[in-house]
């Protein structure tokens, strides 16, 4: 008979944990449990630096802090963009911190998307992130178009994942773009964004993705692939607070593409300040901003990507695999026969950084989850979403959480909850 894990062993795993030590960089809450750092990402020592350092510059420096100090303000987009470029396996001029992912995604849809003749659609996904399909359904409105017939949607065959197969099928030449997540927010595929993006150049249709739910937690080679163009946001595995500054990606190809939508912060930085009325766009990605950057915003990005830049995501990614992999086992170990179906990719190749765990009466689990102290999310109708992140997640935390998990279900105390699922779910 095969051996069930031991606590013990958690222990043994912290203990040969190579990033271990940047969990005491973090503000966990002693005796939680925080699994929801692909919503929101806990508050760490160096974030929080670099966000009061650049207030006290606010402070001090007053309007020289645009041209002086530690970060001038004036290149910290930039700055920023070539921080997160190894995280996206893109050139430093390819990656601009700006804006917010849902803004960033209605300007490169205004940028990319030209319908021409017969090749009018966009083709996106059932299981999409809505924001993502409202962004691309207005864009279409925007042009004319009715959303009806110009957007293609690809099915689900089982409402979890979406097929590589069906996305392919559905490039027909009445494409022309294709907008899809690198990892699905519920059930966390990972789809194949090389193959994806060779099928669609192939077919002369561009692809740009949301990378929300990957970037900082899987490692990706965008510049290498050929991806057109993507975005994501920095407050889920990137810890920078919420709603703060997100990103825009532009492959170095598509240079020169005149903004959809044009603001004085696009402008080529050399020129800015010439206020002329003919706006003379960057010739890198920072020619897709529009307003002053969101200093204060963006300031703790500083610090939290100083500690991807230390690791490298080879790193990270290897952990994040690790610790699914642990709490998949120990779930299967521990919770069979309580009705829990895991809802994500088993395949390392296919997962991103979260579980995706199944269950009738999930809305109340989780209530009761929260209640014993382990920070889980819910997204319905029915998925129980437990992140465990690499840099502050621990492996007696994913024991724990199990743990506490089993009891809930042995004990029935999640019985005591309503169904209803709270605003924020
Ligand atoms: C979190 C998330 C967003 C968030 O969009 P905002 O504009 O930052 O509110 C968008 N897309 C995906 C896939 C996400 O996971």
């Amino acid at each position: 008979m095969m051996m069930k894990s031991t606590q013990e062993e958690a222990v043994r795993f912290d203990q040969q944990d190579i990033l271990s030590k940047y969990r005491n960089e973090f503000y966990l809450i002693p005796n939680q449990i925080y699994l929801d750092g692909n919503s929101l990402g806990l508050c760490s020592i160096r974030a929080e630096k670099t966000f009061l350092e650049t207030f006290e510059s606010w402070k001090r420096d007053q309007i020289d802090g645009w041209s002086s100090g530690e970060y001038p303000w004036f290149y910290l987009a930039e700055m920023l963009g070539a921080k997160m470029a190894p995280l996206v396996g893109a050139k430093k001029e390819e990656v601009i911190a700006t804006g917010t992912t849902t803004v960033n995604l209605h300007q490169l849809i205004a940028t990319f998307y030209h319908p021409e003749g017969k090749r009018t659609k966009i083709i996106a996904n059932d299981l999409d992130f809505p924001s993502d399909i409202y962004a691309i359904k207005s864009q279409l409105q925007l042009h004319g178009l009715d959303p009806e017939e110009h957007f293609l949607s690809v099915k689900s065959r089982q409402g979890r994942y979406i097929d590589e197969e069906d996305i392919i099928a559905c490039m027909q030449d009445d494409v022309t773009l294709m907008i899809l997540p690198t990892v699905l927010y519920r059930s966390g595929q990972l789809l194949d964004i090389e193959r994806l993006t060779r099928e669609a150049h192939q077919r002369g249709i561009l692809i740009g993705l949301d990378a929300c739910h990957s970037v900082g937690a899987v490692p990706h080679h965008f510049h290498q692939w050929g991806v057109d163009f993507a975005v994501w946001c920095s407050y889920k595995y990137l810890n920078s607070g919420p709603g703060s500054v997100a990103a825009i990606y532009v492959h170095e190809k598509h240079f020169g593409t005149v903004p959809g939508l044009a603001g004085w912060f696009g402008s080529d930085k050399e020129r800015q300040f010439d206020m002329s009325h003919v706006f003379e766009p960057s010739r890198q990605a920072g020619a897709y901003q529009l307003s002053a950057p969101s200093i204060l915003n963006a300031a703790p990005l500083i610090g939290s990507l100083s500690m991807f830049e230390e690791i490298g995501m080879g790193s990270i990614r290897e952990k994040s695999l690790s610790l699914t992999r642990y709490m998949m086992l120990l779930i299967e170990e521990e919770l069979q026969g309580w009705g829990f179906v895991i809802g994500n990719p088993t395949e390392d190749h296919r997962r991103g950084g979260h579980i995706s765990l199944e269950h009738e009466e999930a809305t109340r689990i989780c209530k009761a989850l929260k209640e014993a102290n382990v920070i889980p999310d819910f997204r319905a109708p029915n998925v129980i979403r437990l992140a465990p992140i690499a840099l502050y997640t621990s492996y007696q935390d994913v024991w724990e959480a199990v743990q506490r998990l089993k009891s809930i279900m042995v004990e029935g105390k999640h019985k005591v909850y309503s169904h209803e699922r709270g605003v924020i779910a």
